[in-house]
């Protein structure tokens, strides 16, 4: 467990507002899932970085809820706008969906995950390593 950043928060937040948070600058790669659960909700595959959640400040969860996944895990999202935020691990592993992010986040994505689950209508175009199921990433 690392100690809260000293530096400057980064602001993240859904679509229409109603869920807001802060969070340290995140040190860590994006990963991009292609899993079956990432596509229903996002519309197409997710692309986040892992964050202690405890490193989260709240400023607004008004239109925040939680869906329960079939596999024991927990994905936030706004149940205004829809817009997918977070998702926590079975083991509590915390992840940050890296869109919800205002502005730059000085991140660059390193790696696919769930590749096998992807959908059919597209290719994955960049030479970034790729792993059939969550891998090592
Ligand atoms: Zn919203
Ligand atoms: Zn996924």
């Amino acid at each position: 467990m690392s100690a809260p950043a000293a530096g400057p928060m980064l602001g993240a937040s859904c679509l229409c507002g109603g869920v807001r948070f802060r969070l340290p600058q995140p040190d860590g790669p994006v990963t991009a899932c292609h899993c079956r659960q990432c596509r229903k909700t996002s519309g197409h595959y997710s692309a986040s970085f892992d964050l202690p959640e405890a490193a989260l400040i709240w400023d607004s969860r008004e239109t925040l809820a939680e869906y329960a996944t079939p596999g024991g895990a927990t994905r936030g999202f706004c149940r205004r706008c829809g817009s997918s935020l977070w998702f926590r691990a079975a083991d509590g592993g915390f992840c940050v969906e890296a869109g919800a992010v205002e502005g730059p986040t000085g991140l660059r994505l390193a790696a696919h995950i769930w590749t096998g689950a992807r959908g059919d209508y597209y290719r994955i175009s960049d030479a970034l390593p790729q792993h059939e199921g969550p891998g090592d990433a």
